[in-house]
């Protein structure tokens, strides 16, 4: 089964070369995170020669409020790649008061992805569901949305499906009963595998790029379908991600 992680940080691992390596010799698909634009250019260093990693420009809304000036350089950036990421905003304690500055901060990246055509982004909305779901919905030809970690309410994922996106849920995400009710509301033709690694663990160690199929056991049950049909259906919709990049790539 092909092995595919659509939302970890490559360059904040501890030996960032060999993990990037290791999942070239393993062949995982990988969507390669960026918290800054200047980090961009040396993780995009990471990608092998096999063209199975993808390296996303992003801005993190942790950083989001103090790196607003990095902006222009995510938009020097934005032609080099069809992937966003990480960016979003976050609600919670640490960065509640800095919320206007992080839509703001949103909204001006989604506006640059729409006038270059749409990218397909990989979003972050821990503690601010609906404020997220609020900007993405003003901003519709800003291409594919992909909610990583999702924790909204199951109206906010009833919205989310509505708006189109997609979501991408991972083992550490579906070790808690909450994120498990929450991903039993996703519809199957719109869930795709992450890690979040380094970030997301198996409770001890980061978890590895090729982790990701471990959400296979926790959504068939969640599902009530079978393992087997869970991996062919994150292959297929990795595929239509794909697919929808590919076709956004060609309108620019
Ligand atoms: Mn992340």
């Amino acid at each position: 089964m092909a092995l595919i992680d659509t939302h970890c940080h490559l360059d904040l691992y501890r030996e960032p070369k060999q993990v990037a390596e290791e999942s070239a010799r393993r062949g995982v698909y990988v969507l390669s995170m960026t918290t800054t634009p200047t980090a961009y250019i040396g993780t995009k260093a990471l990608e092998p020669k096999n063209g199975r990693i993808r390296t996303a420009l992003g801005l993190h809304p942790e950083l989001a409020a103090d790196r607003e000036h990095e902006l222009a350089l995510f938009r020097r950036y934005l032609p080099t790649t069809r992937y966003v990421g990480e960016v979003g905003i976050d609600g919670s304690a640490p960065h509640r008061r800095t919320l206007d500055r992080q839509g703001r901060v949103l909204t001006s990246i989604l506006g640059m992805c729409a006038a270059a055509g749409g990218r397909t982004i990989s979003l972050h909305s821990r503690g601010a569901a609906g404020l997220v779901l609020d900007v993405i919905s003003q901003e519709p030809l800003a291409g594919q949305f992909i909610l990583h970690w999702f924790s909204g309410s199951s109206n906010q994922v009833d919205r989310a499906i509505e708006l189109g996106c997609w979501f991408s849920v991972g083992p550490e995400m579906l070790r808690s009963e909450r994120g498990v009710k929450i991903a039993a509301r996703m519809p199957f033709d719109r869930v795709l595998p992450e890690t979040d690694g380094p970030f997301g663990t198996n409770g001890q160690e980061p978890l590895m790029p090729w982790e990701a199929h471990l959400v296979a056991a926790p959504l068939a049950t969640a599902w009530g379908i079978s393992i087997r049909d869970v991996q062919s259906r994150m292959v297929e919709n990795f595929r239509r991600l794909i697919q929808g990049a590919d076709r956004l790539a060609a309108v620019q």
